[in-house]
């Protein structure tokens, strides 16, 4: 069962994992017609500031809802979109129908609710990315600002100056860059100082043993301060728990999103997590009983 893995070295499969691959490889041949087929959703993790917990808006991330395998995430089935090209018509469906979920927002009473949503490499690099998000914005009369567009630090870094020409483009459009996974890629000084985005998120691996790992704290602190100076907010994600919470409050981070406050969730669950926030914040306002 030894088989060569790239030009890493070499790896173990077992005969599990061999039929796992192949059941992968199964379920990617159904994947050309899925979006036609209506299986694709978005579903909805929430951010929250900091400090008074007051949610800012959600980012919407991709599930395939397969016939037989039933809903899938994007690590299964994400790079076999970009493989296969597949991911531009998907990805304008995320556009489309982010637009839609946001006008949907607004006509239920929450216009100041705003949306992220994730680019990957070949969306960011088509060259008519700028006019298909503004039409979309404008099909559904909606305030570029409410719409966050998330690129990765590698995507961004590739090309530096074609990506601040897209990046400046975006920003006249009033739309609002996110630079994500920030510090796994090639994060560099350059790359913050000419990067025309407006925000940054710390990738989870600097968050995961922030409270035991003095190093990733300081890098965390420090990546906060120079974002500031830079004017740029900063979001943490994969926050999990009061520790880390905590600890991201204190050193200034403005936005907090984990599974501390909620996994992603479809759209109509989210009267249920406003309802459970609220009991949160009044047990929270009633908490001073505290033993002393
Ligand atoms: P990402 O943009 O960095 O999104 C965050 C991922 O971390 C999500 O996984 C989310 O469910 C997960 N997460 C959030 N909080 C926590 C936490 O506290 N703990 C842990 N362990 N995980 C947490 P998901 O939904 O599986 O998405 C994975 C990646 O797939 C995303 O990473 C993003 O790069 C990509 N992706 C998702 N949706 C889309 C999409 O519509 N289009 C494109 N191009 N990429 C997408
Ligand atoms: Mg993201
Ligand atoms: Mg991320
Ligand atoms: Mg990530």
């Amino acid at each position: 069962h030894v088989k060569q893995k790239g030009r890493n070295g070499w790896a173990i499969y077992t005969p599990e994992m061999e039929a796992l691959v192949t059941s992968a490889a199964g379920i990617l041949q159904d994947l050309p017609l899925a979006l036609e087929q209506h299986q694709f959703e978005l579903w909805f993790q929430p951010k929250y500031t900091a400090g008074d917990h007051a949610l800012t808006g959600f980012e919407a991330l991709l599930r395939w809802r397969h016939p037989e395998q039933g809903l899938l995430l994007p690590g299964v089935f994400l790079q076999a979109l970009e493989d296969t090209g597949l991911i531009i018509p998907v990805g304008n469906w995320v556009i489309q129908q982010a637009c839609f979920q946001l006008h949907q927002w607004k006509q239920q009473g929450h216009p100041e609710w705003s949306l992220a949503i994730n680019l990957s490499p070949t969306q960011f690099e088509q060259h008519d990315i700028v006019d298909i998000v503004s039409e979309s914005l404008e099909r559904y009369n909606l305030s570029p600002t409410q719409l966050t567009l998330e690129i990765t630090e590698s995507v961004a870094f590739k090309n530096l100056s074609r990506s601040v020409e897209i990046l400046n483009t975006f920003s006249e459009a009033g739309i609002i860059v996110s630079i994500d996974d920030f510090g796994t890629g090639y994060s560099n000084m350059l790359m913050l100082k000419s990067l025309p985005a407006r925000e940054l998120k710390i990738d989870r691996v600097f968050i995961k043993d922030i409270g035991e790992n003095s190093k990733n704290m300081k890098i965390v602190s420090t990546i906060i301060d120079i974002a500031h100076s830079m004017n740029m907010r900063v979001v943490a994600e994969g926050i999990e728990t009061p520790e880390q919470e905590l600890l991201l409050t204190r050193m200034g981070c403005g936005v907090l999103q984990g599974f501390l406050y909620a996994k992603p969730i479809p759209a109509n669950r989210i009267p249920e997590l406003i309802q459970r926030d609220s009991i949160v914040k009044q047990l929270k306002a009633v908490s001073p009983l505290a033993p002393q």
